[in-house]
């Protein structure tokens, strides 16, 4: 590999990486939108502050931004959970641990089954017909949906989707599009800072039902609720969302639960 001056500024960083890195990416060479390393990690971690944690389904609710750290094994999930038990109370403190065993979770089932999280862990529970690829409106963020586009942008933008953003996305593209779960999960490992094999496609397979017993969807009640109508104030598309949960199973699924 070709060696990489370590005197450059911040300016020359992203035109020596992309020479250095030919080939093994997509898209322009950019620095990203956020800080790396365990000296940010750490700084990252003492400024978080988990009061209010519990309400971390709503956009505006806080939320830690350390999966890259984790990710990429800047911060261990021990001194995490330690930060969470010294700082925050309650439901706070449970949700906090609690989520970050559900990444915990994830690593044991890759440990157990390896690549084998790659393909369907268990049939999908209605009949799927799923193409493979992912759709070009879908890649350049074109959907005429002003909150998908929105959620699409902050991948390739931020290299980081909110949570709900995730599972509201990875619905819309399984359940609306009718695209393979495996073609988002791609999707995410290109763009995501904190992409990885075991949270990534376990979580899309949960979405999918194939590695859960029914699949998620959400309606647009629920998009309004937790975005405080970011989106749906004054909005003019034609929403695919719109119904109640009942409804929308019938139309996506054929059947109601
Ligand atoms: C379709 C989909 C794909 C996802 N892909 C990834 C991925 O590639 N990498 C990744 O780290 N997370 C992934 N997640 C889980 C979750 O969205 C992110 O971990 C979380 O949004 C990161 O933001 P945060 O650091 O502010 O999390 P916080 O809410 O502050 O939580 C703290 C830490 O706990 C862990 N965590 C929190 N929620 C979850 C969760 N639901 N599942 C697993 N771990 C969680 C993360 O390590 C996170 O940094 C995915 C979720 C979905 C629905």
């Amino acid at each position: 590999m070709t060696s990489i001056p370590n005197n450059l500024t911040d300016e020359q960083i992203p035109k020596e990486l992309a020479q250095a890195l030919a080939g093994l990416y997509s898209g322009a060479a950019r620095l990203p939108a956020r800080v790396g390393g365990r000296t940010a990690g750490l700084a990252a971690l003492r400024a978080y502050n988990p009061k209010d944690y519990a309400a971390r389904n709503h956009l505006l609710a806080p939320i830690s931004r350390l999966s890259m750290y984790l990710r990429h094994g800047m911060l261990s999930p021990r001194e995490v959970a330690d930060h969470i038990r010294a700082r925050a109370r309650g439901t706070d403190r449970e949700e906090g641990l609690r989520q970050l065993a559900w990444r915990e979770f994830f690593w044991l089932v890759l440990k157990q089954k390896g690549r084998a999280v790659l393909e369907n862990l268990e049939e999908p529970k209605y009949r799927a017909d799923w193409s493979a690829e992912l759709p070009g409106d879908i890649r350049d963020a074109k959907t005429g949906l002003p909150c998908a586009d929105d959620w699409i942008t902050h991948l390739k933008e931020d290299g980081y989707m909110h949570n709900h953003e995730r599972m509201w996305f990875a619905a819309y593209l399984i359940h609306w599009r009718r695209v393979h779960w495996k073609a988002g999960y791609d999707f995410f490992r290109e763009h995501l800072l904190d992409g990885d094999l075991a949270s990534n496609a376990l979580s899309w397979q949960w979405v999918a039902s194939t590695f859960s017993g029914k699949p998620y969807i959400m309606n647009q009640a629920n998009i309004e609720k937790y975005s405080a109508g970011k989106w749906c104030e004054g909005c003019t598309a034609d929403c695919p969302f719109m119904g109640s949960y009942e409804q929308l199973q019938e139309k996506l699924f054929g059947w109601r639960a």
